[in-house]
């Protein structure tokens, strides 16, 4: 077999590492404000070298013959081709979404408000207007590019040598078909409790039942104004302080961690983090706007920013920054979960009716999750060796099935989770439910007090993405990554 010196090999990671560098800083510097124009093209020209097709032949020989890193790089590789090939698609979409209009009422909305507009809207007749506005326009301008990008993406398949998308990432190391069988059981497992609660607690917000809920209702449940008081802006960043401080960690001392809290024109309006330099500069961005939507993001940002700061800065860019995804988005939820955890929340002496908000938090978690679920199942089906037209009606069934609300096929290739994301957020939740059990086991249910906690989690931070979910789990508490956790946790939470 022919392969390229080891030396070339610690090219390619060094390349690697500052492709993903400039990348993250571009981001950064659009997002936060600072910087009107978004230059991606330069960077990705700059880089090229990176994921041709020959680039991802040579990695995909190593990867056969090396391990897990060796793996991760060849990934790596084949998700940049892919993207490059899919860009002018994406591009497309991208500017469509940003300049289409419907009007609605008499009312011109740009396509991308039509959506918080539905969020917003109080009046059921209007709301189910500007849904169907928001159908018409995806299924007539949208829906065609979505349809051209997904045959680019399957011809890319067959160009890297692999028969489908589903192979390509179960030759990754993603554990698809043990993660279906997951959801399979937790979508019939959740079934009842779902039905009761979701509907319960959609009926108190949009005032109608689950058998008659139509998907216009839905962003009812997720826009509670009525917590809104108990999540001020101006509190956030203390709350993170007094947060980290009980795990032994000074924000404010870590220089490796900037925290980009200025009001800037442009910035954007959602919480992010831009690990540009990992371990040695990584951005928490926010501009703080105050709710529980507001606060949850913050702080799922922050479990990603603390994550980022300590990974060791010995291990190579695979392990820094590629690996499993399921580990950060772990992270991330363990601090983004804390902000619905009674025993947080009842920390925060101004916070009345703790108990309440965690339940009806952990209802929305079950809608996410069997959401989640039901699109993976979907996932698997449209990325095996299927024709794309008839998944439009795959994608109804399934996601009907684990929401009880009707989908709009319109959607069935706009909502999906490019390179099987959707089972690293599904493995970030097992892991965050299973953890925090652990934790509480370990060192009480205040763990996050508890400096003793906050050691354990620095040294796991440290070990950056090495292990899967699935190993990191196994060491830590000597338990197989379930998902069922998840539905245990919630029902834990949940009366009907
Ligand atoms: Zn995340």
């Amino acid at each position: 077999m022919a392969t390229a010196p080891a030396s070339s090999l610690d090219a390619y990671r060094a390349e690697a590492d500052r492709f993903i560098a400039a990348l993250d800083e571009e981001y950064y510097l659009h997002y936060a404000g600072h910087k009107e124009g978004f230059e991606l093209e330069p960077i990705y020209e700059r880089f090229a070298e990176l994921t041709t097709m020959e680039a991802c032949r040579r990695l995909g020989e190593r990867a056969e013959a090396g391990g897990a890193g060796e793996l991760e790089l060849w990934h790596f590789a084949c998700e940049g081709y892919l993207g490059n090939l899919t860009r002018a698609e994406a591009e497309e979409i991208a500017g469509l979404e940003a300049s289409l209009t419907a009007t609605v009422d008499g009312e011109e909305i740009p396509y991308r408000m039509l959506r918080p507009a539905i969020a917003n809207e109080a009046d059921r007749g209007r709301r189910d207007r500007l849904e169907a506005a928001r159908v018409e326009l995806a299924e007539e301008h949208l829906a065609p590019r979505w349809t051209a990008l997904a045959e680019k993406r399957r011809e890319g398949t067959h160009a890297l040598g692999v028969p489908t998308y589903r192979e390509l990432y179960e030759r990754f190391g993603f554990p698809l078909e043990e993660l279906a069988g997951q959801c399979r059981e937790l979508l019939a497992e959740t079934e009842d409790l779902y039905v009761a609660a979701f509907g319960s607690l959609l009926r108190r917000r949009s005032g109608v039942p689950l058998e008659e809920a139509r998907r216009s209702d839905v962003p009812r449940v997720f826009r509670a104004s009525e917590w809104d008081e108990g999540f001020p802006a101006d509190r956030m960043v203390p709350a993170l302080e007094w947060t980290l401080d009980g795990l032994g960690i000074d924000l404010h001392a870590q220089e490796n961690v900037r925290l980009d809290i200025e009001a800037r024109p442009s910035k954007s309006p959602r919480a992010f983090c831009a690990p540009i330099e990992v371990p040695g500069r990584i951005m928490l961005v926010i501009k703080p706007i105050g709710g529980p939507d507001d606060w949850h993001a913050f702080f799922h940002e922050a479990g990603h920013a603390e994550h980022f700061a300590h990974v060791s800065p010995e291990l190579p860019v695979e392990f820094r920054r590629l690996g499993d995804n399921s580990v950060t988005e772990g992270w991330a939820m363990l601090l983004e979960h804390l902000v619905n955890d009674p025993a947080w929340l009842s920390r925060r002496l101004d916070f009345a009716r703790p108990e309440q908000f965690a339940e009806e938090a952990s209802v929305g978690l079950l809608y996410l999750v069997r959401r989640y679920a039901g699109k993976l199942l979907y996932e698997l089906e449209l990325h095996g060796d299927v024709e794309l037209e008839p998944m439009r009606a795959r994608y109804v069934e399934w996601l009907r099935e684990a929401t009880k609300i009707e989908p709009s096929p319109a959607d069935f290739l706009a909502d999906v989770d490019v390179g099987f994301y959707s089972s690293c957020y599904l493995r970030a939740w097992a892991m965050h439910a299973q953890l925090r059990s652990f934790l509480r086991e370990e060192f009480g249910s205040a763990w996050f007090t508890r400096p003793e906690a906050g050691s354990l989690l620095r040294e796991l931070w440290g070990e950056g993405q090495r292990l899967t979910a699935a190993e990191l789990l196994g060491e830590v508490a000597g338990a197989r990554l379930e998902l069922g956790a998840v539905g245990e946790r919630i029902r834990e939470e949940v009366s009907v």
